[in-house]
């Protein structure tokens, strides 16, 4: 259920955007992950208002609802270094919660094992759909634009170029865009995924899958670049 709930209501942007822009969801739920709490506020609701857990103990039920929201909080990538922490303990420290929460930290950044590599690149398109959709809109509340969420020029410069300028400047945002997602998938999902697979050796299959795509990623990144 939490895993379900975790994005529930996700507006597309991020959580400093809420904060930048001042935003009803950043008054409703305040600065520590804005739009985690709003997905488990939803969640809940919901859950209560179908009578999903009817029948449940209440003693039990605070506990649901605390666990359910532990579970969600940890997706915020605000706390992906408490997941690697969380990580490192020695097993017998680690709660079912706290690896519960660590599972669904590692499938809400998937698109690094995401195999064959079309399938990464379409993910990562999607995301950077997404950032650069941030970015413009940051660009249009005249707060400061994210770095890599930024298109990296002047929307209104863009009618007055020629196609041919235009397509190669589409061909530098995808270099770009390459850079990010390896910066992405070596310092932050690679060493994640390779503890994961230390502590659950499933999770190894992950691991080769991230750098076959990151050995590609390189390959194609280097293409563009030219
Ligand atoms: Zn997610």
């Amino acid at each position: 259920m939490a895993a379900l709930s975790h994005d529930l209501g996700h507006p597309g942007t991020n959580n400093s955007f809420q904060k930048k822009t001042n935003s009803d969801l950043y008054q409703r739920f305040g600065e520590k992950s804005t739009l985690e709490k709003y997905s488990v506020y939803l969640g809940w609701k919901t859950i209560i208002e179908h009578h999903m857990l009817d029948g449940v103990p209440s003693n039990e039920m605070l506990k649901a609802e605390k666990d359910f929201e532990a579970i969600i909080l940890q997706t915020d990538m605000a706390h992906h270094t408490d997941s690697l922490a969380i990580l490192n303990k020695p097993a017998s420290e680690i709660t079912k919660i706290e690896f519960a929460s660590i599972l669904l930290h590692a499938a809400d950044i998937n698109s690094p094992f995401l195999r064959p590599f079309q399938n990464f690149l379409a993910r990562s398109n999607a995301c950077n759909d997404e950032f650069y959709k941030q970015g413009d809109a940051e660009r249009q509340f005249k707060v400061e634009v994210t770095p890599f969420m930024d298109r990296g020029y002047d929307m209104s410069q863009q009618a007055k170029m020629h196609p041919s300028e235009l397509q190669s400047l589409q061909q530098r945002l995808s270099y770009k865009q390459s850079l990010a997602e390896i910066g992405f998938v070596e310092r932050v999902a690679k060493p994640f995924f390779v503890q994961l697979a230390n502590r659950w050796p499933p999770a190894g299959q992950l691991v080769e899958n991230l750098n076959a795509n990151l050995e590609e990623l390189k390959q194609l990144s280097v293409e563009l670049s030219t």
